[in-house]
């Protein structure tokens, strides 16, 4: 299966040729702010996996001391991609076009949602990290 992607004003666009694993939302702070959302979306991806489309040379690398990164498009803002250490590690899921064929398997870092957030019922969340995560921005 091919899964296709593009930030918002869609100069930037890539293709994942193989599935998605992992899919999570955290909750914590630092996604809130990273996602400018309630919550993360984000799924991983296998770096061969993953091919640019288009617009790469729009891309800005915003990367922490401990080598986890997000790319963003620099002209519509879109977070495109987690990275580990300048390699593509995943990718957002709100910048999918279509369907991935993979659901939000689990909500972590719930115990530090946004107050004004309301969780929806039957889903699987953790106050804190899931037992078997890696998680981009707890590092
Ligand atoms: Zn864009
Ligand atoms: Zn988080």
């Amino acid at each position: 299966m091919t899964i296709d992607g593009e930030c918002f004003c869609g100069e930037i666009s890539y293709s994942v040729s193989g599935p998605l694993r992992d899919a999570r939302s955290c909750h914590c702070s630092r996604c809130r702010k990273a996602f400018s959302s309630q919550a993360s979306a984000y799924a991983v991806v296998d770096p061969e996996h993953f091919k640019w489309k288009s617009g790469e040379n729009l891309l800005t690398l915003y990367q922490n001391q401990y080598g986890f990164g997000l790319q963003f498009c620099k002209v519509c803002g879109s977070t495109l991609c987690g990275t580990f250490n300048g390699q593509v590690h995943g990718v957002t899921l709100g910048c999918i076009n279509g369907d991935p064929k993979i659901e939000i398997g689990r909500h972590i870092f719930v115990g530090s949602k946004a107050k004004w957030e309301v969780m929806p019922n039957d889903v699987l969340q953790y106050d804190e990290a899931a037992p078997d995560d890696t998680q981009l921005s707890d590092q």
